[in-house]
């Protein structure tokens, strides 16, 4: 029978899944592949797999579903790739055709659809799961539960704090340069709200006002990685609206997932005539806090001073900072400014960590064994302190530290690290 008989709707941009060349130079930079050997878990061999399935050559079953399954969407292979593959695009709009025509089991649409999607994009639900998973552990029931709900339990902070911070927040008097504004993020305002209020902090301490518009919500992240690519549509048109008309220099961000979604809105809205100039100008000001920090003047000497207290400190490297925005030297810079010749360097240091998004509670087995690769690098470096920039990384890493019983170093995300010494 003609194959063209059985060909899907329209789902992949034909030219872009095209640009694939198969020189095989991604491999060697995907996490999954590193760990299986499999071609399949390779950048490529997934290429491969969604335009068979597009071309009607495959049939959306649970073996290609497996391997799209098992894609940490950290982008590796984009940063590697030298034809320019937009991989991450790819990926997006290959998951939006399995979650629309592939039937899960009951667990996995319930921890997808209800359990992820119901929880993390909302502060006060989140907060609410966050005591219940304090409850179960002091009744130490996580023998009890399956495997991705200990995995979850393992990842929730003893010292997590929420905060909402004030609208406005003025630049320390005699410093002003502008103003910016300032997404507090679901997971961080949630959990890491000292950190949101060190990060305001910085902004103000280097001269400028922060303006944290209350209507903001989730930035779509959670929901583009997953194939719900008209809820993130959503929600980037409400962020938008959010921030729009405020006069804003910039718009910042200390979590790498939601940055890298928030500078994609452009292309996300790029067919929505009413909104994709709003959503072009609105991507052009998203900043990463490091970016912002390392531009010019923010991470000048004057606002350092060394720490007396930590001995080696290394970085790690957030997929959606390294790979997605290209962002790699600024972090470095801001932490030698503290840390000098206390800096190493960590081997691997942009592998993902296995956190990506919510993939270590969909994809516990694979995420743990990234997990454990992660803290033995960090082990072999000798450092006491481990300073990334986004929240997925700091709950995984934290988790894998206590699982080895390395309490002595701590994981802090780079806003933190800084206000040890700027502030
Ligand atoms: S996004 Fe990451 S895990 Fe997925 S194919 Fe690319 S490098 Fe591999
Ligand atoms: S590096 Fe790019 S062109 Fe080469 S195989 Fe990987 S995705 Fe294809």
């Amino acid at each position: 029978m003609n194959a063209a008989a059985h060909a899907p709707e329209r789902f992949l941009d034909e030219a872009k899944s095209l640009a694939c060349i198969h020189c095989g130079l991604c491999l060697s930079a995907c996490p999954t592949y590193l760990e299986t050997g499999n071609e399949n878990d390779s950048p490529r061999g997934r290429l491969y797999l969604m335009r068979a399935l597009q071309a009607g050559r495959l049939p959306l079953g649970q073996t290609v579903v497996r391997h799209v399954d098992l894609c940490l969407g950290c982008r590796a292979c984009e940063a590697a790739c030298p034809s320019g593959v937009h991989y991450g695009e790819l990926l997006e709009v290959t998951r939006e055709h399995v979650e629309r025509h592939h039937r899960r089991s009951l667990l996995q649409t319930v921890l997808r659809r209800v359990a992820i999607e119901q929880v993390f994009p909302f502060p006060r639900r989140l907060k609410l799961a966050l005591t219940s998973a304090r409850w179960l552990r002091a009744m130490r029931a996580e023998r009890w539960l399956p495997r991705f709900a200990r995995e979850t339990l393992s990842l929730v902070p003893e010292d997590a704090q929420a905060t909402r911070l004030p609208k406005v927040s003025p630049a320390v008097p005699g410093t002003r340069r502008g103003s910016v504004g300032f997404l507090e993020g679901c997971v961080m305002s949630a959990m890491f709200g000292r950190t949101n209020r060190a990060t305001v902090a910085l902004l103000n301490r280097v001269g400028y006002d922060v303006m944290t518009p209350p209507t903001q919500g989730c930035c779509g992240a959670l929901y583009a990685h997953s194939g719900n690519l008209a809820q993130a549509r959503a929600c980037a048109r409400r962020h938008i609206a959010a921030f729009d008309n405020l006069g804003l220099d910039a718009i910042i961000t200390n979590a790498a997932g939601c940055g890298s979604t928030m500078k994609e809105y452009q292309s996300l809205l790029e067919h929505d005539p009413a909104w994709a100039e709003r959503a072009r100008r609105f991507s052009a000001k998203v900043k990463d806090l490091t970016e912002w920090l390392g531009a010019a003047g923010h991470s000048s000497s004057s606002n350092s001073a060394p720490s007396p207290s930590d001995s080696r400190v290394t970085y790690h490297d957030a997929c959606h900072l390294a790979h997605a925005q290209r962002i790699t030297q600024p972090p470095r810079d801001l932490i030698r400014s503290v840390a000098g010749d206390r800096f190493v360097e960590l081997p691997e240091s942009d592998v993902c960590c296995g956190s990506a998004g919510t993939y270590n509670l969909t994809e516990p087995a694979m995420a743990e064994r990234l997990q454990r690769r992660k803290i033995e690098h960090i082990l072999k470096t000798g450092a006491t302190v481990v300073v990334t920039a986004n929240p997925g990384c700091l709950l995984q890493l934290h988790a894998g530290l206590r699982k080895a019983g390395a309490n002595q170093v701590r994981v802090v995300h780079l806003a933190d690290y800084l206000a040890q010494t700027w502030l």
